[in-house]
């Protein structure tokens, strides 16, 4: 809204004091969310197209307002980043993540591992380690089924100190995804020194992968490249058997997207469930 035509100049101020009051509105009222139940997490099945196969799924954070209803993150997790409430927003997802995979292991339901973001802010948090640590201890997951999920700028930004947190995180026993690749121009052999397990290529390049020859080449390259470096990789944001065709060609064998599944609110879902492509 701050990039209006010329008629609308005379209005800028009060769009920015009207913009600001509104975040801090949204602040107020997520600091009040955070405390009274109020956020729920969506689960997105990740599939082995080869054996159609959910092999994992994402928790994807959504907040159940009182009077807006269902928000999605994108029109709160920049609130949240800016108030640094982004920091227990997160540990309140990897903890409710935990007891959701604890629930499962005592009801003796099927397990897969669940991935889940990890914000920048969190990430270069003094006290992440120490906290990650004791959400392990007091819940007893095992760290084995815990996937974090970081994206590629995030990891770029401060080499050293990346290499040391993933090594802790590791040592952990949890393992890590690069979310959003191929945004953050990371080369062979930066991507290299980094332990981590698999490559998420980012929705955009898949979106067009039947028109656009460019974005094509660009996934047979991040795929090549990862058969390398012995990496997982996992299209996302696939939406039609034309991509999945495409990706499946192209040797990918991972995909998440709306053509197996939308994320689903609610608890860590069973995945014994028919794929809807094979019912
Ligand atoms: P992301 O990590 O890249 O997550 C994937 C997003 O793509 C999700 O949006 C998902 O619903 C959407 N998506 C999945 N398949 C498809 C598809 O086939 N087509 C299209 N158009 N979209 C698809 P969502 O849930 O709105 O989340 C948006 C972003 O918000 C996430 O992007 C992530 O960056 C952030 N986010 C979500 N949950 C959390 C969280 O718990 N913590 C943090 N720090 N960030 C989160
Ligand atoms: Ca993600
Ligand atoms: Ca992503
Ligand atoms: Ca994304």
């Amino acid at each position: 809204s701050k990039r209006r035509g010329k008629n609308c100049v005379e209005f800028f101020n009060i769009d920015m004091q009207r913009e600001a009051s509104q975040l801090m509105q949204l602040e107020e009222d997520l600091r009040h969310a955070l405390s009274s139940r109020q956020l729920a997490l969506a689960f997105q099945p990740i599939v082995n197209i080869e054996q159609d196969r959910v092999v994992a799924f994402e928790a994807l954070v959504r907040w159940q307002h009182p009077e807006q209803g269902l928000l999605m993150p994108g029109h709160f997790i920049p609130a949240a980043e800016q108030s640094g409430l982004i920091i227990p927003l997160g540990f309140w997802v990897l903890r409710s993540v935990c007891q959701g995979l604890v629930a499962r292991i005592e009801a003796q339901r099927d397990l897969v591992p669940v991935a889940l973001n990890i914000s920048p802010q969190q990430f270069r948090d003094k006290h992440f380690m120490t906290e990650v640590a004791a959400i392990l201890r007091e819940t007893g997951v095992p760290p084995d089924l815990l996937e974090f999920e970081i994206t590629e700028s995030t990891l770029m930004d401060n080499l050293d100190a990346t290499i040391a947190i993933l090594n802790a995180l590791k040592g952990l026993g949890i393992r890590i995804s690069i979310d959003d690749f191929g945004t953050g121009y990371s080369s062979l052999a930066l991507l290299k020194q980094l332990p981590v397990d698999t490559l998420k290529i980012d929705r955009c390049f898949v979106k067009d992968i039947g028109e656009n020859e460019e974005d094509r080449q660009i996934i047979q390259a991040v795929i090549a490249m990862s058969a390398q470096l012995d990496l997982d990789v996992i299209a996302e944001g696939v939406e039609t058997v034309a991509q999945r065709d495409l990706l499946h060609a192209f040797g990918c064998r991972q995909v998440q997207g709306y053509f197996y599944g939308r994320p689903v609110i609610g608890a860590i879902p069973d995945t014994g469930r028919l794929l809807p492509h094979t019912a």
